[in-house]
C-alpha cells in the first residue's frame, strides 16, 4: 500500500485518509460519499457535481461538458483531471485526506490521478458493489436539487418531482442524464472504461469491494468498517 511520506503535511495529513470511491451510476456513490466525507472531516470530490456546477453556472467548461453528459459519454481525460489537479491542490496542502467521487474512470485518469496525489497516491479504492439491475431501478427513482444539486432518493422518502428541495427550497426533478437511452449509455460505458479501473487498482493492491446493497446505514457502517480496518493496517505498517 502506499505510504505518505512523513514529512508532508501536518499532524492532519498523517492521519486523514485518501479514498476513491467507484461503483455503477446508481450504486449510491453520492450519498455514501457525502456521509464518509463528513465522517472523516475530509473534502468530497465529485467531478459529476463539479461539471453540473459549471453547466448550471454556464461556465466554458459547462459549455463543453454538457453535450458530454446529456449522452451520457465521458469528458475528455485531459479536462477532468485538470479539474481534479485544481481542487486538490487547493484542498489537500491544508487537509491531506480527501475523498473522490466519480473520478477516476479510466485507466488513464487513475495513472494521472497517482502522479498528481505522489508520493503518497491514495489510502484504499473502495468499488461499491450494486448489479445492474438494481441500480436501473435506482436511477429511475432519483431526483436531484435544480439549484443546490443536493440528490434524493426517492426510495428513502426523498422528496417526488412536485416537492421543494428541504436545503434550499428549489424545485427537484429528475437528472437531465436520467432518461432511458443516457442511463443505458452510461452503464455501457461504465463496463467499458470504468471497470477496468478497478482491475488496475486490484493489481496495486489498493482495491476492496463492498457490498452497496441494503439499507443505506448499513452500506456506511460497511464502508466505515473497511476504511478503519485499511487505516489500521496502515498504522502497523508505519
Ligand atoms: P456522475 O454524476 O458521476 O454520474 O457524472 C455525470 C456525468 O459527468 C458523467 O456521465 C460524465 O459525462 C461526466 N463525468 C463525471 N466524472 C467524469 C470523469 N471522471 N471523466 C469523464 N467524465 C466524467
Amino acid at each position: 500500500m502506499a505510504r505518505k511520506s512523513d514529512t508532508e503535511g501536518g499532524d492532519d495529513a498523517g492521519t486523514a485518509v485518501r479514498l476513491v470511491l467507484l461503483g455503477r451510476p446508481g450504486a449510491g456513490k453520492g450519498t455514501q460519499s457525502a456521509r464518509l466525507a463528513r465522517h472523516f472531516e475530509i473534502p468530497h470530490v465529485s467531478t459529476g457535481e463539479i461539471l453540473r456546477a459549471a453547466v448550471r453556472d454556464e461556465t466554458d467548461v459547462g459549455a463543453r461538458a454538457r453535450r458530454y453528459m446529456e449522452s451520457g459519454e465521458l469528458l475528455p481525460d485531459d479536462v477532468v483531471v485538470a479539474i481534479v489537479a485544481d481542487r486538490l491542490a487547493a484542498d489537500s496542502d491544508v487537509i491531506g485526506g480527501f475523498l473522490l467521487d466519480g473520478f477516476p474512470r479510466t485507466v488513464a485518469q487513475a495513472e494521472a490521478l497517482l502522479e498528481v496525489t505522489a508520493p503518497r497516491g491514495v489510502d484504499l479504492v473502495i468499488d461499491l458493489d450494486v448489479p445492474t439491475d438494481v441500480v436501473l431501478g435506482r436511477l429511475a427513482g432519483r431526483r436531484v436539487c435544480e439549484r443546490c444539486g443536493a440528490d434524493f432518493p426517492q426510495s428513502a422518502g426523498g422528496p417526488t418531482p412536485s416537492d421543494r428541495c428541504p436545503r434550499c427550497g428549489a424545485e427537484v426533478a429528475a437528472r437531465g442524464d436520467d432518461t432511458d437511452v443516457t442511463i443505458a449509455r452510461r452503464l455501457d460505458v461504465y463496463e467499458s472504461q470504468t471497470a477496468p479501473v478497478a482491475a488496475w487498482f486490484a493489481e496495486r493492491d489498493l482495491l476492496v469491494k463492498v457490498d452497496g446493497i441494503g439499507d443505506p446505514d448499513e452500506v456506511t457502517a460497511r464502508l466505515l468498517r473497511t476504511v478503519e480496518r485499511r487505516r489500521q493496517e496502515r498504522d502497523t505498517d508505519r
